[in-house]
């Protein structure tokens, strides 16, 4: 079953010079059954650290302070250690901007592999694990995920293959265990352009595949709009306008979001025409008061600088937080 992932007023604190600092603060957040949601906003924002909460994988003194992380009717921040564990790499999938930091260099990836698949052989097997089972779900993985000569690359140590292969292989390994939910922390960033377009569109054929869920972390508008079917925009630790993909594109509501787009080179673009968002995300310790963005944004007011506005409709199923609507 997939009932998708639900976070609520969720906080997540660092201790700072004057107490804890809310570095997520009260994200509330929805990833349907089936959907892609795009979790955009620059370096700095939160984004992987809101995919780590989710993977209960905060290192002290980090702590989720506050909210709840419900996946499939269970809330991920009562489970205790046990539990998460058999949740991790089997229900709840990731993979990030480098294989090689979930590859080990010295095994042959087919093993690899076939370890998630018996680690998590009781949810996902049928009858008694041999070794043929297993090799046979490894072999299918791969080449679900169209790696070339999958029979003999089974076998292959990750440093022989490309790149690209190696974003597959780590693709093979997250999705063999049938998870609902896949976190993509920037799985694309470091593969040139060819191989990036490639993979988000393997992302989107095994979401459609398999009917997971799949939250897909990203500084990069483009890949937001290519692959993501919704869009959340992160700034300074919350989330500042919530809207399908191609409607954020379409009426940007909140100053942020107008300025991530206007940054976001398009082909047809010259270089010299693009529009920076001028400053950068404050760091946790000295965001302002009232609107965090209001340090940066051209539309700013006086009640920008006391009041932290709600969050409004704009639209239905698109949501601001910003004093200029609402
Ligand atoms: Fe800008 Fe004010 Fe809206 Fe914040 S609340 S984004 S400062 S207009
Ligand atoms: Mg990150």
């Amino acid at each position: 079953s997939n009932a998708g992932l639900s976070i609520r007023d969720l906080t997540i604190s660092f201790p700072g010079p004057s107490g804890r600092l809310a570095v997520v603060n009260r994200i509330s957040l929805a990833v349907e059954p089936r959907e892609i949601l795009g979790l955009v906003g620059e370096s700095g924002s939160g984004k992987s650290l809101t995919a780590t909460a989710v993977l209960r994988l905060i290192d002290p003194p980090g702590a989720i302070e506050d909210g709840a992380i419900m996946l499939d009717g269970r809330d991920i921040v009562g489970l205790d250690e046990r539990a998460i564990r058999a949740l991790r790499g089997g229900e709840v999938a990731m993979i990030w901007q480098d294989p090689m930091a979930s590859l080990n260099p010295v095994r042959r990836i087919g093993d690899q592999i076939g370890e998630a698949v018996r680690l998590h052989w009781r949810r996902i097997g049928q009858g008694r694990c041999t070794k043929a089972k297993v090799r046979a779900m490894v072999l299918k993985s791969l080449e679900t995920v169209n790696i070339p000569e999958a029979s003999s690359r089974i076998d292959a140590y990750p440093h022989q293959l490309s790149g690209g292969l190696q974003q597959r292989v780590m693709i093979a390994m997250a999705l063999v265990c049938r998870p609902t939910l896949l976190i993509a922390d920037e799985p694309t960033t470091a593969l040139d352009v060819t191989i990036q377009a490639q993979i988000l569109e393997l992302v989107r054929s095994l979401r459609d595949e398999s009917g997971m869920s799949v939250l897909l972390i990203t500084h990069d508008l483009g890949t937001v709009a290519e692959t993501a079917d919704r869009a959340a925009v992160m700034y300074a630790g919350e989330i500042v306008e919530v809207a399908p993909s191609a409607e954020l594109f379409k009426n940007p509501a909140h100053p942020y979001t107008f300025g991530l787009i206007a940054s976001t080179p398009r082909r047809s673009t010259a270089r010299g025409t693009l529009r920076p968002i001028f400053g950068s995300v404050p760091e946790p310790g000295v965001v302002p008061q009232g609107c965090r963005f209001n340090t940066r944004c051209p539309k700013v007011m006086d009640v920008c600088r006391t009041v932290s506005p709600h969050v409004s409709a704009v639209a239905p199923g698109h949501t601001v937080r910003c004093h200029l609507h609402g």
